[in-house]
Order: C-alpha cells, then structure tokens, then sequence
C-alpha cells in the first residue's frame, strides 16, 4: 500500500520533538551546535541529521512579518531523482518499495554523485553511507507510525493512505485559508510522498530546493530509460 506523509505548517510550533524522535529511533548522534543567531540547529540535514526543522522570518502580509517553519526531509518521491542517478551504476542501489518509501542500502554508497533537486542525500565523506529518512520504514512495515509523526504534539504531521493524506492536506489547506489567504498546497505534492500545506505565500520548493535541478535529473533520465548508465553521465555533465 502506498502511504504519504504530511507536513501542516500552520499548525507546527517549531518544537522539534521531530527531530529529536528520528536521532532516538534511527540512534544518529547528536551534532554539536553553535548559536548562530537563529534557533534552527543544526543548520543542515547530514549523515547523522535525517530530518531538520528550518527557521524563517516572512513578510505575512496583513499579518505583518511572520515567524514560519518547515520539517525537511526526503520527499520519497514518486520518480526519484536520486534513483535514476544511483541506477547509472547498481540498479538495486536505490529502492523505490510499495509502501511509497524510497530506501537506500549498503549498495548506495558505491553510487558516485548521488543528488537531488531538495539536496537531501548527505554522506560523511566519499565512500561513506548515504543517509536520508527511511520514511521509518522499519515502523510503517510493522503497523506503527513513523517516529516523528507519533511525536508531533499538535497535529503538523500526519500519515496514512496516500490518497487520505491528500484529501486531508486539501482539507486543511481550506481551513488554514480562513486566517492564512496564501495557505497552499505544496507545488510538488502529486510527484511526492511526503506532502506539504503551507500557511504562507512562499513554497518550500523554492525556498530551499532546486527545481530546475530536479527536472534536468528527470529529463535526462527520461531520455535514456534503457541506458541508466548514459543517463548518469549526462546527468553529471548536465548539473557541472
Ligand atoms: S514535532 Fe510537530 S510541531 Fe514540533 S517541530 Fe516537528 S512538526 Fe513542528
Ligand atoms: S527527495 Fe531526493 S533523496 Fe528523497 S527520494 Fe526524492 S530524489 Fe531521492
Ligand atoms: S519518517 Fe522516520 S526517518 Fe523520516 S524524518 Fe520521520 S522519524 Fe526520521
């Protein structure tokens, strides 16, 4: 069954008890930290910080300037970027799994210039694994929720159904459309598992994500579905 994620920014509080439940479960260490004069910390995902919660000020509009935040973490997408270069040298290096989630293995850190438009695969150094969320993997296979999803305390995140996730991200788009007019929905969200509702004009894609890189992996790909191993040549060449 394919599942999805979801991410409602109007109703996260910025707590990050997400982050703190996926280092807990998937026991990555913590990072030391500095005060960079921002509360998001660490300032990046990493190989050992699967899931980050990013800090920003806004202009609101009516609402003056705005304080927004946004959980980041691998979309599990419906056609992987990362997979389509990983299959340029294993094809089993990147699995895209019926549960929707698309997971990496011991194989995965074979793969030379593993990438995406939302800039998510993380190593420690060449050779190293790559690390990104499982979508808890490990938990959803045996009937229980992903980690930061059991911890949200106010609702931010829910999972389910694919197709229920996206009614409910419909849902509360509507619903945060009575005090936030610019709520949206993710631009991305019909190519992607982990869906987001935001409260404020801006999309997260734009934000801290590269379409145009993502879309030059795919057509790449696309162009030599029989050849991955071209394709990945042309992808390197493609994004310098
Ligand atoms: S646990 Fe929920 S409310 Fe807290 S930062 Fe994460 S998404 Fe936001
Ligand atoms: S977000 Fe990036 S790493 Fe995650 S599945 Fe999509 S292409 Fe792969
Ligand atoms: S789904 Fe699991 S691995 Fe992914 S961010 Fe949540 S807790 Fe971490």
């Amino acid at each position: 069954m394919a599942y999805a994620k979801l991410f409602d920014s109007s109703k996260c509080i910025a707590c990050r008890g997400c982050q703190k439940a996926c280092k807990n479960w998937n026991q990555d260490p913590a990072e030391k930290t500095t005060n960079r004069g921002t509360h998001q910390n660490p300032p990046d995902l990493s190989h050992q910080t699967r899931t980050v919660v990013r800090f920003k000020e806004q202009e609101g509009g009516d609402l003056g300037i705005i304080w927004t935040f946004f959980k980041d973490s691998c979309r599990h997408c419906i056609e992987p970027a990362c997979k389509m270069i990983a299959d340029g040298t294993d094809e089993q290096a990147v699995v895209i799994t019926d549960t929707g989630a698309v997971i990496y293995n011991e194989r995965t850190a074979k793969v030379e210039g593993m990438n995406c438009g939302y800039n998510i695969p993380k190593q420690e150094k060449d050779g190293a694994p790559y690390v990104k969320c499982t979508l808890c993997f490990d938990r959803i296979t045996n009937g229980l929720q992903p980690a930061c999803v059991t911890t949200c305390p106010t609702g931010a995140l829910e999972f389910g159904k694919r197709e229920d996730i996206v009614k409910l991200a419909l849902q509360r788009v509507e619903e945060a459309k009575k005090r936030y007019p610019d709520a949206h929905i993710s631009s991305d969200y019909k190519e992607v598992n982990y869906i987001q509702v935001f409260h404020y004009k801006e999309d997260m894609f734009e934000m801290y994500a590269d379409r145009e890189k993502q879309q030059k992996i795919k057509m790449a790909s696309r162009r030599d579905l029989l050849n991955p191993k071209k394709a990945a040549g042309m992808i390197s060449k493609l994004l310098g």
